[in-house]
């Protein structure tokens, strides 16, 4: 017990947890060399859902995020982007197949499988 002292207990807004360290959703989070980007952003990339710095008063949400899932998320973050990137290759060689065979089915069954995957996403 530590007597009458308040412990402030903030939740973290990837687990529902209670945490004593954490980072804001504003707080930027350099990616690579070159680029950076806020934790808000990371989180809207990873789980598809809105971040704004207003849901904390209007949804009382928590506005921030732990030491513990920070590594996560920005490993989550990366290994997004990287898809992504890896994603848009492979469309690229799909279609470059599809060309050098002069086969437009192909491309069309490539184009189809991708639509199945998005809306699997
Ligand atoms: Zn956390």
């Amino acid at each position: 017990m530590s007597g009458n002292k308040a412990v402030v207990v903030l939740n973290c807004r990837i687990r529902t947890r209670a945490c004593k360290d954490y980072k804001s959703l504003k707080c930027e989070i350099e990616i690579g060399r070159e680029s950076s980007t806020t934790l808000a952003e990371m989180f809207t990339c990873c789980f598809g859902l809105p971040c704004e710095p207003q849901d904390g008063a209007a949804a009382r949400l928590p506005q921030q995020i732990c030491i513990d899932c920070l590594p996560l998320l920005k490993q989550s973050y990366i290994l997004k982007r990287t898809d992504i990137g890896a994603d848009e290759l492979i469309r690229l060689g799909l279609e470059d197949i599809g060309n050098n065979n002069n086969n437009s089915n192909s491309a069309a069954a490539s184009a189809e499988r991708a639509a199945g995957r998005q809306r699997r996403q």
